[in-house]
């Protein structure tokens, strides 16, 4: 079993881990990670949306 993809059999610099965008900072879940820029990465967790609070249901109190 051979972990190459795409990118890796075109030698294209990327990363396997997954990429976390946060508002102000960015992590990679590959310790081996060497460039924190999100086209490196397949994967990208936008902690943005996730950690929004549920303001959804907007309401229209005038
Ligand atoms: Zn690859
Ligand atoms: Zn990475």
């Amino acid at each position: 079993m051979t972990p190459t993809c795409v990118s890796c059999e075109q030698g294209v610099s990327h990363c396997h881990g997954t990429l976390i965008v946060d508002i102000l900072t960015l992590d990679c879940t590959d310790p081996d990670c060497q460039d924190l820029d999100v086209a490196r990465h397949t994967l990208v967790l936008d902690a943005t949306e996730i950690d929004e609070p549920s303001s959804s249901s907007v309401s229209t109190a005038a």
